[in-house]
């Protein structure tokens, strides 16, 4: 971990720790400042790096190096080029995010910053306008011809490769006259001009000498319309490229390029602010008049907190000001991205990490010039840098896609938001109807302004929640997965023509495969979990929900060759399928991560349902985040308890706030909704707290039980992950880590652990954890900090640092 003080010096520092831009594994490096130079946190340099000159950042300056570095055998910086890829303001933050979770500055600005920034950015130089004529004087004649002939050219700004090129003296020339304050270089994004192209592939012979994996290619490729993208045809035959190639070669197929237009911005018709209701206008009122800091906005479900949002951003940009506004995941919520670009029009752009390079690129410096007023993204927009930032909003704030969970810096954008909105000096508006617990004890404290919507637009109900006991109905010989109750429910959803929702919480056919003549479950050969049963049109398959390792499905036990092999436990794909088997009229549509693993698949789903041609929606949680479709009226839930029993002490509030929202999407039109909710505890509090819709009562019940066992978030949890290969060398280094923090006063009695993970091996490695019980915040940070510096774990352990996680793995 390095030390330095970050931000300027009062006096000049020796040396400072910049970020290159190089394509090393280890990117910090130590340069030294020549005399007379100065630098600070955020500034760009150019450093010498191998043969060449790349750019860098600044990380930080030191006025003491550490120990065992040389400093005969450090560079010197060439030249500090300047500000300017930062909004005032956004160095501070990064800074804070690195202190508060425990990592190096500079991998938060790897998170913070769209790659390949330095590289895209251009070099220039300008003349100094009132530059002193006295800094003329004694220039050598090679700068002095070259300041000449700058001046004799009919602009004042060059390109610093130009100069480089032109000049008498080049580069010493260039440095000559910055030295004088003659000349000054800086940083511009400059203009991407390269088109972007995609890959397609197009059906080319008749495929017909064809067999095994190939035929299926072509036959899937005839099946989208014979001709795609590269990609999508990848994700839906579950192919290779290198087999593409084959078939091309083969002339089967034809491979090219197409140009693609890059950030279309978002199109959509327009749309005008609706009437408030006084639920609405109240909430707009209270967040006008306060004074800027955290707000929460608890509202039910269908409350209509969108146009909250829309119009409480409106007045911001009137000012001049621009809005940033968070959302879980971008694909799940194509139609609040829509609502958004129909309001405030080519002033919206949409940031998210599955961008192309080259889009995030271009973004980011739309947002720097201004040129893009309203940015909705997820988490890692957070870091998007609008200047004169006036309002954030945080949609569904209990959401865990908010917090990152790898790589390093695990920060949740909700803590980061705030900070931002600290700096910025503007409100940060959450919203949700089941408020993270944080969020809920603060606002109750009075230390957010906390408003309420307690009721759904228009006066429509929430949905009754029926709870349906399902060991009566195994009683009663049911043994599929549906109800009496809720099969009664879909014929007359049915009959009626309205639309509804089922949810499971797992993905896949059989969530396991068991061998009933030994006993053995069939398991990923790199991680301590079961395998899935996934029925694929290229044939059957088994695939590992922890590190995607994917196998044909075995004929026979692999333990002990029976071919007596059995499937458990019901995924989306099974649940799909037996309900089309029992009602086969029903148009059902599947809805998680296989079936929208192709870009834009979740638009395309939602859409297709939303025009009314399916009946069903069955899907995972992706289908809990803010959904709003007014024609669903049903929605059942098959199983409730695979949610209520995870070795986790947050697993009831996720249960809930899951529950709910799911509950939540039916009823939302102007036909009351209803809900079916199947579970084998239908007396668990979670369940009751569910079915009422009672965030209150379960809140309070839940608080009172976190307070009095020591848990978030009246103590910061900070887990330390330690994982590798080894199983001896990560359970050795987690006991030496372990003995260190009890030696610790800061920590004395309040470690657990060291134990494995509940999933002890991933892909391979071995995990360990320790989790630790901070009550002293910032204090028992710094200790923490200080004593992970010196700790030398055994060879090959990473150790991983989270603070505040929010999954215990
Ligand atoms: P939430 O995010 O609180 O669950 P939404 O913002 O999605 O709720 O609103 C629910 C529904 O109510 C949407 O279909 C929305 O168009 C509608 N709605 C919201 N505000 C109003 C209003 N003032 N007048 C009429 N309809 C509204
Ligand atoms: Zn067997
Ligand atoms: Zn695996």
């Amino acid at each position: 971990m390095e030390t330095f003080r970050p931000g300027p010096l009062l006096r000049p520092a020796a040396w400072v720790q910049v970020l290159v831009d190089a394509p090393a594994r280890e990117r910090t490096y130590t340069y030294r400042l020549a005399d007379g130079m100065t630098a600070a946190g955020g500034d760009v340099v150019c450093v010498p790096f191998g043969s060449q000159l790349v750019g860098g950042i600044v990380l930080g300056c030191l006025d003491q190096l550490p120990t065992g570095l040389d400093p005969g055998r450090l560079k010197t910086v060439e030249s500090v080029v300047g500000t300017g890829l930062f909004a005032p303001g956004f160095w501070p933050l990064l800074v804070r995010v690195a202190d508060y979770y425990l990592v190096p500055l500079a991998r938060v600005l790897e998170t913070a910053l769209p790659p390949g920034i330095l590289s895209r950015a251009r070099r220039r130089v300008r003349l100094v306008a009132d530059a002193a004529p006295m800094a003329q004087w004694g220039l050598s004649a090679a700068a002095k011809s070259a300041f000449d002939f700058l001046r004799s050219q009919a602009h004042a700004d060059f390109s610093w490769r130009f100069c480089v090129q032109r000049l008498s003296g080049g580069v010493s020339s260039l440095r000559e006259l910055q030295a004088r304050r003659l000349l000054e270089s800086y940083y511009v994004f400059g203009e991407t001009a390269r088109p972007r192209t995609q890959q397609f592939v197009v059906l080319a012979g008749a495929g017909a000498d064809l067999c095994g994996r190939s035929a299926a290619v072509v036959q899937c490729l005839r099946r989208l319309g014979g001709e795609v993208s590269v990609e999508q045809l990848l994700a839906e035959a579950r192919t290779t490229r290198a087999l593409l190639q084959k078939l091309d070669a083969g002339g089967h197929v034809r491979i090219y390029e197409r140009q693609i237009l890059r950030l279309a911005a978002p199109t959509a018709s327009a749309d005008a602010p609706k009437l408030l209701t006084d639920a609405q206008k109240q909430v707009l009122d209270r967040l006008q008049g306060a004074t800027p800091g955290p707000v929460l906005l608890e509202g039910v479900t269908g409350s209509g907190k969108t146009e909250v949002y829309l119009q409480a951003i409106a007045p911001v940009l009137d000012r001049g000001e621009s809005a940033l506004v968070l959302v879980p995941e971008i694909g799940l919520t194509p139609q609040l991205t829509d609502r958004f670009a129909a309001r405030f029009g080519a002033r919206v752009r949409v940031y998210h990490s599955a961008l192309s390079e080259g889009e995030r690129f271009d973004c980011w410096r739309q947002m720097l010039t201004g040129e893009a007023q309203v940015v909705v993204g997820t988490r890692s927009a957070v870091f998007a840098p609008l200047p004169k930032l006036g309002l954030i909003v945080l949609d569904e704030e209990h959401d865990g896609s908010y917090k990152q969970d790898r790589p390093a810096p695990c920060y949740h954008a909700r803590t980061v938001a705030l900070w931002r909105g600290e700096l910025a000096g503007c409100p940060v508006l959450l919203g949700s109807a089941t408020p993270d617990l944080e969020s809920f004890d603060r606002a109750t404290a009075g230390r957010y302004l906390h408003l309420e919507m307690p009721e759904r637009v228009a006066g429509r109900p929430l949905p009754a929640v029926e709870v349906v006991d399902m060991r009566e109905e195994l009683n009663r010989g049911n043994f599929t997965p549906f109800s009496a109750t809720l099969q009664r429910a879909v014929a007359e959803m049915h009959g009626a023509g309205r639309q509804g929702i089922l949810f499971i919480n797992r993905r896949g056919y059989s969530t396991f495969v068991l061998c009933r003549n030994c006993g053995e479950t069939l398991r990923c050969p790199h991680c301590a979990v079961s395998l899935t049963y996934h029925r694929l049109e290229a044939g059957d398959h088994l695939r590992c929900h922890y590190c995607n390792h994917g196998a044909p499905q075995p004929r026979a036990c692999p333990h002990c060759t029976s071919p007596n092999l059995r499937y458990f436990g019901a995924g989306t794909q099974r649940i799909a399928a037996q309900l089309s088997e029992q009602f086969p009229t029903l148009r059902v549509l599947r809805f998680d991560r296989d079936t929208t693993a192709r870009k834009d698949a979740h638009r395309q789903i939602l859409e297709q349902f939303g025009r009314g041609e399916a009946d069903v929606l069955v899907g995972t949680q992706m289908l809990t985040k803010g959904l709003d479709l007014p024609q669903v009226t049903l929605v059942g839930i098959l199983a409730a308890d695979g949610l209520l029993n995870l070795p986790d002490f947050r697993a009831s509030e996720r249960a809930f706030q899951l529950l709910t929202q799911v509950a939540g999407r039916a009823g939302r039109g102007s036909e009351p909704g209803r809900v079916i909710l199947q579970t084998y505890a239908p007396e668990h509090p979670v369940v009751e707290a569910a079915s009422t819709h009672d965030f209150r009562r379960y809140a309070a019940a839940e608080l009172t039980q976190r307070r009095a066992l020591g848990y978030p978030p009246f103590v910061q949890l900070v887990a330390l992950q330690l994982s590798a290969a080894e199983q001896q060398s990560v359970v050795e280094s987690a006991e030496a880590l372990a003995r260190r923090l009890d030696g610790s006063a800061d920590f004395e009695g309040r470690l657990l652990g060291p134990a494995p993970c509940t999933v002890e091996r991933v892909a391979g490695r071995y995990r360990w954890q320790l989790l630790i019980k901070n009550p002293n915040g910032e204090a028992g940070r710094a200790s923490l900090r200080a004593l992970l510096t010196q700790f030398v774990p055994c060879a090959g352990v990473t150790v991983a640092v989270d603070v505040d996680p929010l999954r215990l793995l």
